[in-house]
């Protein structure tokens, strides 16, 4: 963890599973002088109570800010806008994400809407509205090249996205909303680096391997196969997977931009 630098570092999800490890992973880097702000959709609720103690135990270095939806997005760009007064950001990981499950004659409209909506759209609003701060990062560092600890997009996304990977695990893991909307957040990726590359802001996506969380363990219930799934376990601890990607992230330059790598460093197919 002491190679890890960045600066200041805004997590959606932040309220539990990786992102929640991520936060405490974070606070563990000897001295850190930056700003971690943990995004989740309902800070006062009681799926964010651990979130809520930790920051009573670091009050300066940890804010909640909500990011619920579009315009809780935005109010909280301003929020962060004014914490940083002159500071900018230097790295945004959106890792919030929804696990719907079923297959084309099975899943409902609307868990397709959704999943797309906190998957794919949830991701796109966060970068937009915060990629100021991130421009204003990039040109402080006044160097060329591309670092998370200058300014990066890190989307976290998953084999189950992968167009080349999923079709022989699907009648495995049967989550067609939540592979098809982690293969559009990966072209977002792709696009979106397109973009970013004139400003030199990284940008890529990142599996973090299969993780006992809430959404990677055991509660994964797939309709008539939730027992078959139930006995399946998910090989990683979130320490583990996250302490990975962090190494990862610290290691990355403008050679991983666009790409999409897992919490080992290694690349992996779209
Ligand atoms: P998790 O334990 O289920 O946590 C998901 C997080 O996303 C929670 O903080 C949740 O907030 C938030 N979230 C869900 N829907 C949201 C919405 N509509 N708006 C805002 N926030 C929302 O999942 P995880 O395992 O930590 O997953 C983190 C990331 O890793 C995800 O992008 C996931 O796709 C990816 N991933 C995980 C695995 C794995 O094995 N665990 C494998 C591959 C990829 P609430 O508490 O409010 O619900």
């Amino acid at each position: 963890m002491a190679a890890f630098k960045a600066g200041n570092v805004l997590i959606t999800g932040a309220n539990r599973g990786l992102g929640f490890e991520m936060v405490k992973q974070l606070l563990e880097v000897p001295c850190p002088k930056w700003q971690i702000f943990a995004g989740c959709r309902d800070p006062d609720g009681p799926k964010s109570e651990a979130l809520r103690e930790l920051v009573k135990k670091h009050p300066s270095v940890i804010t909640i800010i909500d990011v619920a939806d579009p315009c809780s997005i935005k109010e909280s760009a301003k929020k962060v806008g004014s914490l940083l007064g002159k500071n900018s950001l230097n790295m945004l990981v959106n890792n919030a994400a929804v696990l719907a499950s079923g297959s084309m004659m099975t899943i409902p409209a609307e868990d397709m809407q959704n999943t797309f909506n906190t998957n794919v759209m949830g991701p796109l609003l966060v970068i937009r509205e915060y990629l100021p701060y991130l421009q204003t990062a990039a040109k402080a560092r006044g160097t060329s090249g591309m670092s998370c600890d200058k300014a990066a997009v890190i989307n976290i996304s998953s084999t189950g996205g992968s167009i080349t990977s999923m079709p022989s695990m699907y009648t495995q893991f049967p989550v067609l909303p939540y592979s098809v909307s982690k293969a559009g957040l990966n072209m977002l990726t792709a696009l979106i680096a397109v973009e970013l590359k004139p400003d030199e802001i990284l940008c890529m996506a990142l599996h973090p391997g299969w993780v006992r969380t809430d959404m990677g363990g055991e509660e994964v219930s797939v309709g008539s196969i939730t027992t078959k799934l139930m006995f399946l376990k998910a090989p990683l601890e979130a320490r583990e997977s996250v302490e990975g990607m962090l190494r990862v992230i610290s290691s990355l330059t403008e050679n991983e931009h666009g790409g999409f790598m897992d919490y080992t460093g290694q690349t992996l197919p779209w």
